[in-house]
């Protein structure tokens, strides 16, 4: 049987299982495992046929037996050599120096972190969720630390609501391998700069970036002159089409104290047509036959989105943003006459867009796998904890722990 447990957990000489010991009342069951060199090499200068200083006893949290708790544990041997005549505890091939959990079971909470909350994972092996963040702390970073980002051109950078309250993290985002490239707390520009070293660390260089897109926000601009000085600015569309959105609904709420039944029109207002309901058909259709402030506001902001149809046809698109400044101008409605201004001063980044044919449409798509992060991260109270969760679900990191229960033919397959 020792021999059966030695080749399934992988061992070879001169390691081997010696004992099986079943705790079933415990609900556990430990391997013993030996190391029964008489000489070995030194971990730290690679001298051979080192003599063997002592053994400590060592224990190691596994993949589950069947329903049991299983532990490997070991007297690990320490080499005296005598060549750098240091005294050091050879690495056991099941785990990582200092970890408590062997490599798989550590493979398997990040695997399961994917998918559950962290206090979840942490309950259902019965560990504390410290454990399991250092487990994810860990391997986050470590595959993190082997990412390339040297072919890095094009970028958005977005922010993000941390958690309830007022706290922002800023998501910058690979655009052509769309994926997540570093997350920070804060969204000013000295965030930029933070971005630009992280980079750096990853052998990419902000100078090489040559398109950036954002939203209308003055740091994130000043941001990119600072650190990515050869970048384009692309306004996000989206962002440009919800400035729109805030000035309509600006006018509506001052106009509803007139017109009451404007309060309940809001969404049909700010909603797509193709999105209306029956009831929302109606009450736009009522909108559009009458004479209020808050029916030119509509037609303005549609006029808007009509501009980011125009695909890749910039004279189009530069032709009918120029008109509907022109027409915002005149409109004697405040919120989109300070829209006006706002989008004329913006006229070189928002055209920009049309050439690069970026927006942060592929920030904004993770926003569901962001919200499923904050879930996972609920109840702990620093955003190094949703960063972590962030890059290990939006980042592709290449370099994480295989899931052990994913068998070469499905690995070949994917
Ligand atoms: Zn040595």
């Amino acid at each position: 049987m020792e021999t059966l447990f030695t080749q399934a957990l992988g061992l070879a000489a001169p390691w081997r299982v010696v004992n099986v010991d079943f705790q079933q009342a415990a609900g556990r069951i430990v391997f013993k495992v030996e190391n029964t060199a008489k000489r070995l090499t030194c971990p730290v200068c690679g001298a051979a046929d080192q003599p063997i200083h002592d053994r400590l006893p060592r224990s190691w949290r596994h993949l589950h037996f069947f329903q049991y708790q299983a532990f490997i544990e070991a007297n690990v041997p320490r080499v005296g050599c005598r060549e750098c005549e240091k005294t050091t505890q050879v690495v056991v091939p099941w785990a990582r120096e200092g970890a408590g959990f062997t490599e798989m079971l550590e493979a398997f909470v990040i695997a399961l972190c994917t998918h559950m909350p962290v206090g979840a994972v942490a309950q259902l092996l019965g560990v504390s969720d410290d454990r399991v963040w250092r487990v994810l702390d860990f391997h986050v970073n470590a595959a993190r630390a082997r990412e390339d980002h040297a072919e890095v051109r094009r970028i958005s950078a977005d922010e993000r609501s941390a958690r309830k309250g007022h706290r922002f993290v800023t998501l910058f985002c690979d655009l052509d391998a769309r994926r997540l490239l570093f997350a920070t707390p804060g969204r000013n520009a000295e965030t930029f700069r933070a971005f630009a070293e992280d980079l750096a660390v990853h052998g990419g260089d902000a100078a090489a970036i040559t398109d950036v897109s954002l939203d209308l926000g003055a740091a994130y601009q000043a941001g990119t002159r600072e650190h990515c000085p050869n970048a384009k600015v692309s306004f996000d569309p989206f962002h440009v089409v919800a400035l729109a959105n805030e000035a309509l609904d600006q006018v509506r709420r001052a106009e509803v104290k007139q017109v009451g039944d404007l309060k309940h029109i809001r969404w049909g207002t700010l909603k797509d047509a193709a999105d209306w309901t029956r009831k929302q058909i109606d009450q736009m259709h009522w909108l559009q036959r009458t004479n209020l402030q808050t029916a030119r506001a509509w037609r303005l902001k549609q006029a808007l989105r009509q501009v980011f149809a125009c695909g890749s046809d910039i004279a189009q698109a530069t032709t009918l943003l120029d008109s509907w400044i022109s027409w915002a101008r005149r409109c004697r409605l405040a919120p989109f006459k300070r829209l006006a201004t706002t989008i004329k001063k913006h006229r070189d980044g928002i055209l920009e867009h049309f050439r690069s044919g970026l927006s942060n449409g592929f920030a904004e798509g993770l926003n569901g796998r962001i919200q499923a992060a904050k879930a996972r991260a609920r109840g702990y109270g620093t955003d190094r904890h949703l960063i972590a969760i962030c890059y290990l679900i939006c980042a592709k990191l290449k370099h994480l722990p295989k899931n052990p229960w994913v068998h070469a033919p499905q690995q070949a397959a994917a």
